[in-house]
């Protein structure tokens, strides 16, 4: 459930219509509801309240500082893959002890930076990652509490470009060579050996991997403690998918997903960490874009948008589908038309839907891509010189520009001459 719905006749977000939010900041732009983020990380923290835990929202999904603070105040810890992201949730109130760092390239000047601010925890990837690790934090005199990722070898039956835990993904270590290497860890002065982490991949839509994967994490825990280690703590990952399509997809709910944690792992009197982040982010956010030209072809027609691929990459990127609707509810008995759904952009990989069964539409209208506050505006760039778009955050009847759109003039100037240039 979300709260971008249809209200005599325009579509809102919360109490606000879209359509005065972009007469405001102008289009295109990226809208979150505040309402949805806070219900959605709830759902996971009362799927877990069964057990000590954190919810860790997985930032890469969306970044933007006032997002973090929205799920900040409601208790949410984060999960980062640099430092740059470690440095943003920091600024945007996240204390250290609530923030996991993940990734498999951590660089040691991005440890460094993490152990000097305060971090939960590290979830190590490798044995180099593991002895760079303890190497720095020695020469800080402190020592780092990790866990270390292991790839269970279970398939996560999505997307191939998010599916992670397999054996010829490039995250982990095999679990079967786990416990060697926490036998390495455990002799490491740097490094003190708190958990397991594990994550198999994004967009999932059963649970049975995440059942797999878990049933995997309880043997290893048990014969991690018999070997003396002290596990605490399971970072499970995220990777809980959502329905793009309103109409056929049902993906598990965090409740069910909660019940299954509680199931594999409950018995083991760990604190359980998940790092969800499309869950959460993903129906929050939609991006808001106008028709520019409605073009008729040989045997289509083309709605031609002023957002692109550059704004929203995952159809280009990942085949994705996103639900687009005009922000002018239709009405029933309106003749549908069908179009191709583009952006500007010199490129055909610019496409955002084929054959697409819409309303009738004309330049000017505006129409909305639902599910768009996962992995939309973090990936988005400049290509073809076109700036950013910016992000609003709405909270029932109000709404603030939480990025805004950089001018040309800021745009270009960020580029400068070498010497023998000028
Ligand atoms: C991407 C990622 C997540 C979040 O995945 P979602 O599908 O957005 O929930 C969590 N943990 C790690 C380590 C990741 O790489």
């Amino acid at each position: 459930m979300d709260h971008f719905l249809y209200r005599n006749g325009a579509l809102h977000a919360e109490d606000v219509p879209v359509a005065e939010i972009a007469a405001a900041v102008g289009t295109p732009f990226y809208l979150y509801s505040t309402a949805t983020l806070t219900r959605h990380f709830k759902l996971f923290d009362e799927a877990l309240d069964w057990t000590d835990h954190l919810v860790c929202f997985a930032m890469k999904s969306a970044s933007n500082q006032a997002i973090l603070r929205v799920l900040a105040n409601a208790g949410a810890g984060m999960d980062v893959v640099s430092v740059g992201e470690y440095l943003r949730a920091k600024a945007a109130g996240v204390p250290g002890e609530k923030i996991v760092f993940s990734g498999v390239g951590k660089t040691a000047e991005e440890m460094r930076m993490a152990l000097e601010g305060g971090i939960r925890q590290f979830n190590v990837e490798s044995e180099p990652e593991m002895a760079m690790l303890d190497q720095v934090a020695q020469s800080l005199g402190t020592v780092a509490p990790i866990t270390i990722r292991v790839n269970p070898d279970v398939d996560a039956k999505t997307h191939a470009k998010i599916a992670t835990g397999k054996s010829e993904n490039k995250f982990g270590i095999p679990i079967s060579r786990a416990c060697e290497v926490y036998a390495m860890a455990a002799r490491m002065p740097g490094l003190r050996v708190v958990g397991i982490d594990v994550h198999i991949g994004s967009q999932l839509t059963e649970l049975a991997p995440f059942e797999a994967a878990y049933q995997k994490v309880a043997e290893l825990t048990e014969l991690l403690r018999a070997e003396g280690h002290d596990i605490t703590r399971l970072d499970l990952g995220g990777g809980l998918g959502i329905p793009y399509t309103r109409s056929n997809e049902a993906p598990p709910l965090p409740t069910e997903y909660g019940a299954l944690i509680q199931r594999t792992l409950g018995h083991l009197g760990c604190e359980i960490e998940i790092e969800p982040g499309r869950l959460i982010s993903g129906n929050a956010g939609i991006m808001v874009s106008k028709v520019i030209y409605v073009k008729s072809g040989e045997d289509r027609d083309f709605l031609i948008l002023d957002g692109a691929m550059n704004d929203l990459i995952r159809p280009a990127m990942y085949d994705a589908w996103h639900d687009i609707v005009p922000i002018i509810e239709p009405q029933p008995g309106q003749e549908p038309a069908k179009y191709d759904i583009v952006g500007p952009i010199c490129e055909s990989g610019d496409t955002f839907a084929k054959g697409r069964e819409m309303p009738q539409l004309r330049a000017d209208d505006l129409v909305a891509f639902r599910s768009a506050g996962a992995y939309g505006a973090v990936m988005s760039s400049e290509y073809n010189s076109r700036p950013m778009i910016p992000e609003v955050l709405v909270d029932k009847d109000q709404f603030a520009v939480i990025r805004p759109r950089p001018t040309y003039e800021e745009m270009i100037s960020r580029d400068t001459l070498p010497s023998w240039l000028e």
